[in-house]
């Protein structure tokens, strides 16, 4: 029953989204489902997520807007390209396996118009709908990158800017605010590790293999293409993004204004090793 697993869901959508999630139990029909929304936002005003049993292996997930969403449809409208891209890249990482419906729009092109939009997601468990684990696959798959989504174009906790006050302006390319605050957005760590997963693309190292509870210190680095030194290709998170180690996060900043690529990296360390 989907009923007992109201811990276990708050538990994986706010580890898994970072914002303070309320849910309730709706209790119509014999399959009841439950309903999350962002605790600071009210149901009524925001996005809601439900999940509820689909088939005896299934689960169906659905995203849309409580009836008073006017203000936040809004500020959503408001949302930079950026933020656009970023939101459809988390969706987008959402296993091909998972069927997802967006009325008439598509993976690519989805967009929030109106309190109308509707995702409807439907996902498939090896094991029964109610045990633990599926209700966790279908959180992790699924609602994570949706709430994420959504909170992303919400322009919830908004990373501030912080420029380090030793960082020498440079001409051309990124300047240091913006690839810090995409290093710093919780959406763009998430979407990193869904895409990458949680090993060092220098040394290797799964720091979650190695410190066990302690191990969740996997870094964002973003990739400045060479490509944007010169012309303004549209950031792509899928590919700008990689996981590094805290150590070698360090390392690749160590140069400065243009870090060392990975590339450089790995040889310098090889070099280091006499290999
Ligand atoms: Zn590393
Ligand atoms: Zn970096």
């Amino acid at each position: 029953m989907i009923a007992a697993k109201q811990k276990l869901i708050v538990t994986e959508l706010e580890e898994g989204t970072g914002a303070s999630i309320a849910v309730a139990l709706d209790n119509d029909g014999l399959r009841s489902a439950m309903r999350i929304w962002f605790a600071d936002l009210e149901e009524r005003h925001g996005p809601v997520a439900s999940i509820r049993p689909h088939g005896l292996k299934g689960h169906r997930v659905q995203l849309s807007f409580g009836n008073y969403s006017g203000d936040t449809i809004r500020q959503i409208q408001q949302a930079s390209e950026e933020d656009v891209q970023l939101a459809r890249a988390l969706v987008a990482s959402i296993d091909p396996s998972v069927s997802l419906v967006f009325g008439a729009r598509s993976l690519e092109d989805w967009l929030v118009l109106d309190g109308n939009f509707l995702i409807d997601a439907t996902i498939r468990h090896e094991i029964s709908a109610d045990e633990d684990d599926s209700v966790s696959r279908s959180c992790r798959e699924v609602i994570v990158p949706l709430m994420a989504a959504m909170a992303e174009l919400i322009g919830y906790d908004v990373v501030q800017d912080e420029v380090p006050l030793d960082e020498p302006a440079f001409e051309g390319g990124l300047k240091p605010a913006v690839v810090n605050r995409r290093e710093r957005n919780p959406r763009n760590r998430l979407l990193c590790i869904r895409l990458h997963g949680e090993r060092c693309t220098a040394c290797g190292l799964e720091p979650q293999g190695r410190y066990h509870a302690a191990g969740g210190i996997i870094e964002v680095h973003h990739l400045e293409p060479l490509a944007s030194l010169s012309s303004s290709k549209p950031y792509d998170p899928a590919t700008e993004l990689v996981p590094l180690c805290p150590n070698c996060h360090r390392a690749v900043h160590t140069r400065r204004p243009v870090p060392w690529s990975i590339e450089e990296l790995k040889q310098i360390m090889d070099e280091a090793s006499g290999c």
